[in-house]
């Protein structure tokens, strides 16, 4: 399939230029490109319990950061100590993404934790979503049982079941080269679910708003320079979806850069009430590569469907 590619560093200096007034990363964002905020973790190959290995600490919190750490004591969080209470978020971590749970920093592992990802935690409060829970799926007929691992956020917020028409805009700085790919997005999720979309005006009042933003940006989510975190969404009704300004952008599969309408469809799952899938298929799985492009899948459309049920 023939898609439009813009040049992405001529992308990133566009957004550069757009962006260069709103706001400064508190953090040192990695000099050399290639390097990412979450490449710590393949320092940490083979590490288990009772190890005592620098930069533990910083898995610590990567683990607290998508929500499977909470230490009641601040001194273990920010200590070397690869105690039980880690190896237990370990664990749960490698069942959300299908590894064997080992407690173990092994390959798998590290391929996985150094993947790009969506910004919004898997677990929220100690409740770990992504697994399939009993009073949550039915199977579908006696003949076929169709495991689902959609999820919710906690209290499952969504739009008023009479609200099915949302309106959406773009924050005022956003470049029009980026506002097609969204645009296919909100149209996918409108086929696929009792929604419709509709563009208004940057100055007029919408439902949902959508824009770019680098580092401390106010919200609470600081993004992380380029890799780590891509963009994130908030549950309903609040509306807001922000792309991280820092990433290579691309339309299509362009490697080394992120499609933006695959994570567009991630984040308007989010805006409409979906938290992270362990379905690795599924648009809600939160990890995505450069250059990958994916579409909604079944789990997608039925987790929404229940969602309103
Ligand atoms: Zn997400
Ligand atoms: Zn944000």
């Amino acid at each position: 399939m023939a898609s439009k590619i813009f040049h992405p560093i001529s992308f990133m200096f566009l957004i550069f230029i757009l962006l260069a007034p709103i706001g400064h990363a508190k953090r040192s964002i990695p000099s050399d490109k290639n390097s990412s905020p979450f490449d710590f973790i393949k320092k940490l190959e083979g590490c288990h319990k009772g190890n005592n290995t620098k930069d533990i600490h910083e898995l610590k919190a990567y683990l607290e950061q998508f929500g499977y750490l909470n230490y009641p004591n601040k001194t273990h969080a920010t200590d070397d100590d690869f105690d039980d209470t880690l190896e237990s978020a370990l664990k749960t971590y490698q069942k959300n993404y299908n590894i064997k749970p080992s407690g173990i920093i092994d390959d798998e592992t590290i391929s996985k934790m150094t993947t790009p990802r969506c910004g919004v935690p898997d677990i929220v409060n100690g409740t770990n979503y992504m697994q399939p829970r009993d009073n949550k799926h039915e199977p579908s007929s006696s003949t076929f049982h169709i495991v689902s691992h959609y999820s919710f956020f906690q209290g499952n917020p969504r739009w008023p079941p009479s609200k099915t028409r949302l309106t959406y805009r773009f924050e005022a700085n956003y470049p029009t080269s980026a506002i097609p790919p969204v645009a296919r997005a909100f149209q996918k999720w409108d086929a696929a679910t009792r929604f419709s979309f509709a563009q208004v005006p940057t100055n007029q009042f919408s439902d949902l708003v959508i824009g770019f933003f680098r580092g401390n940006h106010g919200d609470g989510y600081p993004f992380d320079g380029r890799g780590g975190t891509l963009a994130h969404a908030f549950a309903p009704t609040d509306g807001r979806f922000h792309y991280d300004a820092d990433e290579s952008w691309s339309i299509g599969s362009v490697p080394g850069s992120f499609d933006l309408e695959t994570l567009a469809l991630h984040e308007i799952g989010h805006l409409l009430g979906l938290d992270h899938s362990s379905v690795s298929a599924a648009i809600m799985f939160p990890t995505f590569s450069d250059g990958e492009v994916k579409n909604l899948h079944p789990d997608d459309i039925e987790g929404i469907r229940v969602l309103y049920l």
